[in-house]
């Protein structure tokens, strides 16, 4: 049996051949059977000791295993496999950096309840609780306790059966989340007879139970729900991720209230549905009575519940996390359960219910999104020849094309590249559209978009600001690796925010927001085999998306924009420090 120390995996020399020891078993083996006993099915992660021949004995068993460049990527890729497929990704990480690197993953997918567990080899313990000096030391557990949802450590192989379903349960279980699972070195290299290990493996019941909601908190939200003059819902990811779209259209088809996707509930119900009021968030904060919270939580996104929001406003909120609860606003009707039972017992309470709906409510609600439509259409058709091109005048070349193949899987990130997207492209299937999401992060692109990929089998395209791209670019070389039906859109401005920025203090020194505008980002995906476009028009920006996408093989095109396209912040530069102001161009 190779020890865990070479650094070099005999696994992958005997891969085929009879075990040097058929009796007996490792920490390893146990690991990937715990690991297949509960469906898990796909690694995303990045080898190195203590844990290559973890990695080839999973690939070995059957368990898919996606190899990375950068750890953060491989956990941003595993935290999109939670969030499409429901159950957890899983990241496999090297001990002290390696650990850390993913471990930012981790801490995201916590934050925005993506359900994944990060599995992290660990130097031998003894050493390092002694401080002593070992190689890649790290209290790696007592690190990830504070940034993921749970954490344990196994130490050995006896409980590494156990560990798994508790990490599983952990991650899936009321509000998902990023799960540490740490397994050390000396547990993972640990041998035991093949017939004791046998024994220790269990068949887990019930791993995602169904958590209905009390009677009572459903009545008092229908009686609530019942008496509206102008109510509204707001679909989050919460609902993308619950999968209830079903549940939604009926409750929207029988009762007509409107609705109001955030970004990742864009598609669960159709953006430009009859019913749909994507256009007139500031209306619904400012006059509707009564919002129903559908796995969305009125954070930072939603101004905390306060600015815009009408005190008037009262809350009804479908939410597995009893905590969320008055966090920000009092809510008035709390529903405490999983989103799918929660919403078949409002759905079955409403229909002994009349709504008492305005008459007028709906009829303004589509004239003004009829309104805001017109505009945004004369605003991408004012700049449909911009030259060099900027933002608007890439999305109307991109905007026909997703709405033709809307079964893609469409990731963003970026500033500008972000918040222009996101309002240009509607969505009408739910879980195609995953974003930097509620941290308003940069770098989680091509680790989404290969996690998506992967999932699902579907087509992705990625939608990249230039700076945002610089995070994860390298990884695009694993779209290559993998061959992956990905197409990346890199919309380069030439900087953070754009590529305009002076030096306030004149030295040849560039801005601290200017990257590259001359770039040529296609070079990068020819290094490694993919179909490439340079495009400075409109229309052939139209024909090289068209093509990539009908390719099905990895992409790479490159958008030449204005370097003066986009703004400090994009649509949250309200969020800067006052002070900072002097110094935008
Ligand atoms: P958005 O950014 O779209 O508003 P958030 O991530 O802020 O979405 O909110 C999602 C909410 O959905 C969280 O409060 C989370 O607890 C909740 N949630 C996640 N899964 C479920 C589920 N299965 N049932 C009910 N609520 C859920
Ligand atoms: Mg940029």
């Amino acid at each position: 049996m190779a020890t865990t120390q070479t650094g070099g995996c005999q696994c992958a020399k005997t891969a085929a051949t009879t075990p040097t020891y058929p009796q007996q078993v490792t920490g390893m083996d146990i690991l990937v059977r715990a690991l297949k006993n509960v469906g898990i099915d796909t690694m995303y992660g990045l080898v190195g000791i203590p844990v290559t021949e973890l990695a080839y004995i999973a690939q070995q068993r059957g368990i898919r295993f996606v190899g990375f460049r950068h750890e953060q990527q491989a956990g941003m890729a595993a935290a999109t496999h939670g969030y499409l497929t429901g159950k957890p990704g899983v990241l496999l990480t090297v001990s002290s950096l390696g650990f850390m690197n993913g471990l930012t993953a981790t801490a995201n997918a916590t934050v925005n309840c993506y359900p994944m567990i990060q599995i992290s080899g660990s130097s031998v313990r003894e050493p390092i609780d002694l401080d002593q000096g070992n190689y890649e030391a790290l209290d790696q557990f007592n690190v990830a306790k504070g940034l993921a949802k749970a954490a344990y450590r196994v130490n050995r192989p006896q409980d590494i059966p156990t560990a798994v379903v508790r990490a599983y349960r952990a991650a899936i279980s009321g509000r998902p989340g990023g799960v540490y699972l740490d397994v050390t070195e000396t547990c993972l290299g640990a041998i035991m007879d093949g017939a004791d290990a046998d024994k220790l493996f269990f068949d887990a019941v019930d791993l995602c139970p169904a958590m209905p909601p009390a009677t009572e908190a459903v009545t008092r939200a229908a009686d609530m729900l019942a008496a509206a003059k102008r109510p509204a819902i707001i679909i989050g990811k919460g609902a993308a991720f619950a999968r209830v779209e079903e549940q939604l259209k009926k409750l929207v088809d029988t009762t007509g209230i409107p609705y109001l996707p955030m970004s990742m509930g864009k598609g669960v119900l159709p953006d430009n549905g009859p019913l749909s009021a994507l256009s007139c968030r500031s209306t619904i904060m400012q006059q509707a009575d009564v919002v129903i919270l559908a796995g969305a939580r009125l954070n930072w996104l939603l101004s905390r519940g306060h600015g815009k929001w009408s005190p008037d406003t009262k809350f009804i909120q479908l939410d597995i996390e009893p905590t969320e609860i008055d966090c920000n606003r009092p809510i008035a009707a709390p529903v405490i359960g999983d989103l799918a039972s929660s919403l078949d017992a409002l759905i079955a309470a409403m229909s002994s219910r009349k709504m008492s709906m305005d008459q007028s409510w709906v009829p303004s609600l589509q004239a003004e999104t009829k309104d805001k439509n017109s505009k945004f259409a004369a605003r991408l058709a004012d700049n449909a020849a911009a030259q060099p091109m900027n933002h608007w005048t890439a999305l109307g070349a991109i905007k026909p094309i997703m709405a033709a193949n809307p079964d893609v899987i469409l990731v963003n990130e970026g500033a500008n590249t972000l918040d222009d997207t996101r309002d240009t492209l509607d969505m009408t299937l739910p879980r195609h559209r995953v974003d930097c999401a509620t941290w308003a992060i940069m770098g989680m692109g091509m680790g989404s978009a290969i996690g998506a990929a992967v999932a699902t089998g579907k087509s992705v395209v990625a939608i990249e600001g230039d700076s945002a791209f610089g995070f994860s670019g390298m990884d695009f070389s694993t779209i290559c690796r993998y061959g992956l039906p990905v197409t990346v859109v890199i919309f380069n401005n030439g900087g953070i925010y754009n590529g305009i920025g002076v030096n306030p203090a004149g030295t040849s020194d560039p801005a601290p927001t200017t990257l590259d505008i001359h770039a040529r980002y296609d070079k990068l995906g020819e290094a490694f085999g993919a179909t490439t476009y340079y495009v400075t028009t409109p229309a052939d920006l139209s024909n090289a998306l068209t093509e990539a996408i009908a390719s099905r093989k990895p992409s790479l095109i490159d958008v030449q924009l204005g370097a003066d396209s986009g703004k400090e912040s994009g649509h949250i530069g309200f969020l800067n420090p006052a002070a900072l102001e002097k110094f935008t161009v």
